[in-house]
């Protein structure tokens, strides 16, 4: 037996007891007669003490040599500890060592293995199985088992069943592009791998298993935003004999059971929005409603007057920025500056003053007297003390930078706080969403998005106003599930790849299956899929998926430890029959 007790584990009331530890060897003190070593597993750490009156000349040389990530193992006596240390659950004792086995040496490891670590974020990818042993890195691991293993409790307590669907298989389309696998038995010929399980599920529900779910990687390659990853997790679901309702249900009672269990936060009932309302109070599809700050629209009271770069936008729009009054000149400026970079790409900003003293002073005073002042306040709920920022121009790019100033101003202000947690359901999405680049419509969610029931028609009129039966979960401004009530007959599904521009030869090459088996008895069905990464984040309260990642990619999708993606050799692109041509 390596050990009889883990390294969390002895209290006082182990006292003389003999006891086997193992574990990693955190750090060494040696004072000559007496040398002490922390010793280390996922458990905990343990003190273990060497001393020359108790212990053996030849243990206590041995123990002398140890360096740090040493792999021992040792047999002793716990007993009391002379200087006690209230921080730690075993601070009570020690072990006082008979015997020391060394059962693997280890290099100097190129960080150190503490809470806070020297190490730098690349160094620390390249030695992750190192990072790993460090706590926080270990406690964000067993979080994420955590959630994982609540999510699969309640789902199957609520009678959905885990089914595997394949990594192998054809292209689905969820807005990025596929990783594509080389068939060696079938020349010529790829595989891609899931961007997401989406057709499957959906057969599932033809094969009548009629609650589905999954924790499932997903692959898309896609440029690499800040905190994406080519490799994800999704808890994938999906129900037969649904309507929106019905899933809105059962998942914000996953939700809920979930900060209720890990996070000890109890919620009634999730607020719901739709995406017109979303995009007019927020800017933005997944609004954080942890603070205010609802856009105020300044058309009536800011336009008809003098100022010509008002009168000619779409929209003039604000919002009141709580205790902004306070804010220098440079820090106005600051903003401005902020909002003038490509990223955001504002031409400036309008502010206004909410003065103490109940009085306004603008950026614009030139145009605009106290009286219309007071009507931008009352229309952005402006209160005295705050500061009035207003942005204007075409309605959805005035929309967009407004959102990205609340989100930077709320973070500057400390109104993010990751202690709470605030969700809310998104409904109504649209069906089609303009592609400047195509120069066409897409399905916003994906193809097999239903239409909200009798807005087919409006397709050939008005592409753009057709409501869809789809709707995401908002956890503190992330988009952490979306999903929607499928097409489940093969006429609507054909006539939407039509739509969407898909020949009825390519919609046969590509979803052929899905539309055979709509001649079979779909049921009506429909599902959501949670980014199990970002939820874990979130429920941690933290930011970056990353840190609730065992081995994760960096931003140019390489895993610096494995060094992946890397060349294959002749003879495997051989069987693969593929030839490499560099363009550069
Ligand atoms: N397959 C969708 C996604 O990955 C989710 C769904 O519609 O259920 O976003």
């Amino acid at each position: 037996m390596y050990r009889t007790h883990n390294n969390g584990q002895l209290r006082a009331a182990d006292i003389n007891k003999e006891v086997t530890l193992a574990g990693w060897v955190q750090k060494t003190r040696d004072k000559g007669f007496m040398v002490w070593v922390d010793l280390r597993d996922r458990y905990g750490i343990t003190q273990l003490i060497f001393d020359e009156e108790r212990t053996s000349k030849e243990v206590i040389e041995k123990a002398a040599k140890l360096g740090r990530e040493f792999v021992i193992q040792v047999k002793g006596t716990v007993i009391e500890r002379e200087s006690k240390n209230p921080n730690m659950p075993t601070g009570d004792v020690e072990i006082l060592v008979s015997e020391l086995n060394i059962l693997n040496e280890s290099l100097t490891p190129p960080f150190t293995i503490e809470d806070e670590t020297d190490g730098g974020e690349d160094l620390r990818m390249k030695y992750r199985y190192l990072d790993i042993r460090r706590k926080p890195v270990r406690e964000n691991l067993i979080f994420r088992s955590k959630v994982a293993m609540a999510v699969r409790n309640y789902l199957s307590n609520e009678g959905f069943i885990e089914v595997e669907t394949p990594y192998l298989i054809k292209s689905t389309p969820e807005g990025a592009r596929d990783f594509v696998v080389p068939s060696r038995m079938n020349e010529g010929q790829f595989y891609a791998l899931p961007q997401s399980p989406q057709t499957f599920k959906q057969l599932l529900m033809v094969g009548g298993l009629d609650k589905y779910f999954q924790i499932v990687k997903c692959f898309r390659d896609e440029d690499l935003r800040a905190d994406r990853q080519p490799e994800f997790t999704q808890i994938d679901c999906e129900m037969a004999f649904v309507e929106q309702e019905d899933i809105l249900k059962a998942f914000e009672g996953l939700t809920k059971h979930l900060l209720k269990e890990i996070n000890g936060i109890e919620i009634s009932e999730f607020p719901r929005m739709t995406y017109d309302e979303a995009m007019e109070k927020y800017g933005n599809d997944k609004p954080d409603i942890r603070f205010g700050m609802e856009f105020g629209e300044l058309n009536a009271v800011a336009q008809h007057k003098d100022f010509g770069v008002f009168n000619q936008a779409e929209l003039v729009v604000g919002i009141a920025v709580p205790g902004g009054n306070a804010f220098t000149r440079k820090e106005i400026d600051n903003l401005i500056d902020w909002l003038k970079r490509p990223q955001i790409g504002a031409m400036g900003m309008v502010y206004v003053r909410c003065n103490e003293d109940g009085t306004y002073k603008s950026s614009v005073d030139k145009f605009y007297n106290q009286e219309d002042l007071a009507k931008w306040a009352e229309a952005t709920g402006a209160k005295t003390g705050d500061l009035i920022c207003v942005l204007s121009g075409a309605k959805n790019k005035a929309r967009t930078q407004l959102s990205a100033l609340r989100m930077h101003l709320a973070e500057q202000l400390g109104l993010r706080k990751n202690t709470e947690f605030a969700p809310l359901w998104v409904v109504d999405f649209p069906l089609l969403e303009w592609d400047e680049e195509t120069n066409r419509y897409h399905a916003m969610h994906h193809p097999f998005t239903s239409p909200k029931p009798g807005q087919l028609e409006l397709l050939d009129t008005n592409p753009g106003d057709v409501k869809a039966n789809a709707y995401d979960l908002v956890l503190n401004g992330n988009e952490i599930g979306g999903g929607s009530i499928r097409i489940h007959d093969k006429k609507t599904q054909a006539l939407m790849f039509d739509y969407l521009g898909f020949t009825p030869e390519e919609a046969k090459a590509q979803f052929g299956f899905l539309m055979d088996a709509f001649q079979y008895g779909a049921p009506p069905h429909g599902g959501i899929a949670f980014g199990l990464d970002r939820l874990v984040a979130i429920l941690g309260g933290q930011e970056t998926i990353r840190d609730f990642i065992a081995f994760p990619k960096n931003n140019s999708g390489r895993d610096v430890m494995i060094d992946a993606p890397a060349t294959i050799d002749q003879k495997q692109l051989e069987e693969l029959h593929l030839k490499v041509e560099l363009k550069s």
